[in-house]
């Protein structure tokens, strides 16, 4: 169950830094909702299963429906309004991977918006005053150790089996899961966006080992995320985003938009302003050739032919109206 203390950020950080809670939950956004059809498409076994689909009901991202089965009753799980709005996280994580990911764009499929009929890149813009929106546009209002303790996986969901997807690239992020997918990775990325740079203040503020500290700097260094320097004229070093990293900053404003929406009963210890219009940034992601704010049922991936999709090729989104499990 969910710790009641635990920050809304730290939540989201939890239910979607799991490899296979993100897997499941794109196969549901393609239509899957029976637990046979996840265990057989995903290839996992009912003991990692069964525990994140019971994770994700707590969490209210799947409420469970019965259905009669020959003379059975069993229970399929779908998606309620708050598991349906997850949408725009996973096309931010396509997007960075297929970007900034070396032989990703080959693999994955291409986002078409319907709206005005292109191929589109999905851009992050502020759904208050419509404007396009970095970190550098943003103020981070925080409290004291945002993001870190809260951050930690339960037992249950630490990695194994992950062997039945790595051969198949469009059902694996691996460098997602190396920013997002372990407590210390995502809590030095989310304070690299948060501005703290030095080993100092890094040390202190996340109250991590030194040796601990250095071991996943470097690894995020090594995956092009972060990068060392030395400030000019001091001894500190610091460690900045790359370009690579800073485009990884919508699917992190996004998670923390979506649990400020859907955990608003646990504390806030982050709160991200616009600059531009001084509004708590309500991030939307807009489609770079129209413009237009984009909408789950006016987007479907596709691997080119945007209108002759084959039911292999072309997963759509989930279409259904939203329920109101919630
Ligand atoms: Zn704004
Ligand atoms: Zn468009």
């Amino acid at each position: 169950m969910v710790q009641p203390a635990t920050d809304r950020i730290g939540r989201a950080l939890v239910l979607l830094g799991d490899q296979w809670n993100l897997l499941i939950l794109q196969q549901a956004f393609f239509g899957v909702r029976r637990f046979s059809v996840w265990r057989d498409t995903l290839r996992v076994s009912e003991a990692v299963l069964a525990p994140r689909l019971r994770s994700l009901v707590e969490a209210g991202v799947f409420y469970r429906r019965p259905y009669r089965d020959r003379q059975r009753t069993r229970e399929e799980y779908r998606l309620t309004d708050a598991g349906l709005e997850l949408w725009s996280i996973l096309v931010a994580i396509w997007s960075w991977e297929y970007h900034w990911v070396p032989g990703r764009t080959d693999e994955l499929p291409v986002l078409f918006h319907e709206l005005c009929g292109e191929a589109c890149d999905p851009e992050l813009a502020c759904g208050v005053c419509s404007e396009l929106v970095t970190p550098r546009d943003t103020i981070p209002h925080r409290s004291p150790q945002t993001l870190v303790r809260d951050a930690t996986p339960p037992r249950r969901f630490r990695r194994s089996g992950w062997d039945s997807v790595a051969d198949r690239p469009e059902l694996f992020f691996p460098e997602t899961m190396a920013i997002i997918g372990d407590r210390w990775s995502t809590a030095l990325t989310a304070s690299a966006f948060l501005g703290i740079q030095r080993f100092s203040d890094l040390e202190r503020e996340l109250g991590i080992r030194p040796s601990v500290l250095s071991q996943r700097l470097s690894q995020l260094c090594g995956r092009g995320i972060l990068e060392r320097r030395q400030e000019t004229g001091r001894r500190a070093v610091c460690y900045r985003l790359t370009e690579k990293g800073f485009a990884f900053w919508p699917v992190f404003a996004l998670m923390v938009g979506w649990a400020d929406r859907w955990f608003d009963d646990a504390p806030r210890t982050l709160r991200v302003e616009h600059r531009h219009c001084q509004r708590t940034f309500f991030p939307v992601l807009r489609c770079d050739r129209c413009l237009v704010t984009l909408e789950r049922s006016q987007v479907q991936f596709a691997r080119s032919e945007p209108h002759r999709p084959t039911a292999a090729s072309a997963p759509q989104l989930d279409r259904r109206p939203s329920p109101t499990a919630r």
